[in-house]
């Protein structure tokens, strides 16, 4: 089968004929049908220094798909082919503590598909059972190719309660545009969106952003007073992975605020923590998606009317992969969606 491998120990990915997975009793065979690139696949692609020393070489990469359930094994009794489905990217160990008591998102075991097994970015993946989310009739197979970040984007922005709240998201990358629409659907007031790129500032506004600014530009003290408010932001997702924006956003937090934080720093950031101290800030880190309500969210709230299809900027044929990550490297992008279709 076709699939996308990093096969050398350096920068770049090869389209490769490998052979088609093998199904265990417990797993589901799955035709994927489109696929997402996430920066992750983009750290592989340019071979950085986390990816040297967690990659497998040779392996098929890709985490972010929808497909079609071809084959099952004996003991999976509930997907049936044809079903459309996406696998969730962490597959959890099944025995340690929090997943025994059903956290599976907290297990200690995990591996990521793409990362520490085969990946999608391929005609065929093999998941555990337990890795798949079997999507609700009518919803977009695009849309349902980003379940994944839009799975970080949801967990993320419903950490805390949003309704009648004033929400500040810092980062306007794929996924905190796509918290824009979420925290909006939950009820919040005011959302309101940094990021440096005017591509993504703009797009942002298209999602439904209160205001969309360039912090270098526009402080957030000036944008609370523009908007009237006078206590600070009530919540924070912070989803750019920079240490500025974190900053930034604790000196603009009201007191009492809650923060929460899904974007990952290249290093230590050094923090004033007196600020989160004296301000009585709660901060809660983010990983993955919760297994799976948050994937039951994002299947309800896409029944009830959430449309994150605008994210989705930019589409290229499977063979066309190296156009999708020289669009994704140039930040002009929202989301990048391969189609191996055809
Ligand atoms: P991205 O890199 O495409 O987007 C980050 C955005 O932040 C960029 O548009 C960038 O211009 C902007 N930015 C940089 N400095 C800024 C600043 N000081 N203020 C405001 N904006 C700034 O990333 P993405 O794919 O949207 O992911 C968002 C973050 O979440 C990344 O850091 C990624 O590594 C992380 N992530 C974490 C998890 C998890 O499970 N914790 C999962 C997926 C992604
Ligand atoms: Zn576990």
């Amino acid at each position: 089968m076709k699939a996308l491998v990093k096969s050398h120990a350096e920068p770049g990915l090869w389209l490769e004929d490998i052979p088609e997975p093998t199904i265990g009793i417990n797993d589901v065979l799955i035709r994927v049908r489109y696929a997402g690139i996430c920066g992750t696949d983009v750290h592989i692609f340019q071979w950085d220094d986390w990816a040297k020393k967690t990659i497998p070489v040779p392996m098929a990469i890709g985490h972010e798909f929808v497909g079609e359930v071809v084959e099952v094994g004996a003991n999976v009794n509930d997907f049936f082919s044809g079903d459309i489905v996406s696998g969730e990217g962490h597959v959890t160990c099944g025995r340690c503590r929090n997943c025994m008591a059903g956290r599976r998102h907290l297990c200690a075991n995990t591996q990521g598909v793409g990362v520490n097994r085969p990946g999608a970015f391929a005609k065929y993946i093999s998941l555990p059972m337990t890795n798949i989310w079997r999507h609700h009739p009518g919803v977009s197979e695009e849309v349902a190719a980003i379940f994944d970040p839009f799975g970080n984007a949801v967990h993320t922005a419903l950490s805390f309660p949003v309704l009648g709240e004033d929400v500040l998201i810092t980062g306007a990358g794929p996924i905190g545009i796509m918290a824009i629409p979420v925290v909006k659907h939950a009820g919040a007031r005011h959302v309101v969106v940094t990021d440096m790129n005017p591509f993504r500032l703009d797009l942002a506004k298209k999602m439904g952003a209160t205001l969309a600014v360039n912090p270098m530009e526009t402080p957030l003290l000036e944008v609370q007073k523009r908007l009237g408010m006078t206590e600070g932001f009530d919540v924070g997702l912070e989803m750019s992975g920079n240490p500025a924006a974190l900053k930034d956003m604790i000196a603009n937090m009201s007191h009492g605020g809650k923060i929460a934080i899904l974007g990952i720093p290249a290093k230590e950031m050094p923090m004033d923590w007196r600020q989160v101290i004296f301000n009585m800030i709660t901060i809660k880190g983010i990983y993955g998606r919760e297994m799976y309500e948050t994937w039951y969210k994002m299947s309800v709230m896409i029944d009830s009317g959430l449309d994150i299809s605008p994210v989705i900027t930019h589409r290229f044929a499977f063979e066309d992969f190296q156009k999708g990550f020289d669009a994704m490297i140039s930040g002009q992008t929202g989301k990048v969606v391969l189609d191996l279709t055809k």
